[in-house]
């Protein structure tokens, strides 16, 4: 018969040995868990409800098939349209981006809703071919319009992507806008 004592050492020292395995184990994972944020991805800013869902992946959203950018990029401002013309009143020098056509701009398109007072017009498809030409309007307050803000925030966000640093989005559009004081 083995006497007590000769296995119990080598028992404590396997037992002693699994418990610092495990225990070695546990903190890694803990630590991993500690350092990975979670980044979470939203459609490419379109004004439309999927703008609100999130994605734990890259890919393209599922309802409007917008490329998804990462949500932590999207931080433009947004103007209420029932607020822009006291907005500008008291902010005379703020830069009006009207990113719709030419046509729309100059209100020979159907429906004409309207073109802000002295709003500069950049249409949406050539704003990233253009963007050098804008340069000194970096650190310029913009705000930026459309008919129905499904194109500015597009834009609002290809700006500040681009180190425009204070943007704003006008929700709704000029189609919902029914204070005419700041419309020519
Ligand atoms: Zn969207
Ligand atoms: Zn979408």
């Amino acid at each position: 018969m083995i006497p007590f004592t000769s296995y119990r050492l080598p028992c404590f020292l396997l037992c002693f040995f699994i418990f610092s395995l495990t225990e070695s184990a546990c903190s890694q994972v803990q630590k991993q868990q500690h350092n990975i944020v979670i980044e979470q991805y939203a459609c490419l800013p379109c004004g439309q409800d999927c703008d609100n869902e999130a994605y734990d992946k890259l890919g393209n959203c599922s309802h409007c098939h917008m490329p998804l950018v990462k949500k932590s990029t999207i931080h433009f401002k947004t103007i209420q349209p029932a607020a822009i013309c006291n907005y500008i009143k008291k902010h005379p020098h703020v830069i009006l981006l009207d990113v719709r056509t030419k046509e729309e701009f100059e209100g020979k398109a159907e429906p004409n809703f309207g073109t802000l007072k002295n709003a500069i017009n950049i249409p949406i498809q050539e704003l990233a071919q253009r963007l050098s030409s804008i340069n000194i309007l970096k650190n310029k307050e913009i705000i930026v319009y459309c008919s129905h803000s499904h194109r500015s925030p597009q834009a609002s966000y290809l700006l500040m992507q681009n180190g425009f640093n204070n943007v704003t989005n006008m929700a709704g559009g000029m189609s919902v806008m029914k204070d005419n004081s700041c419309i020519k």
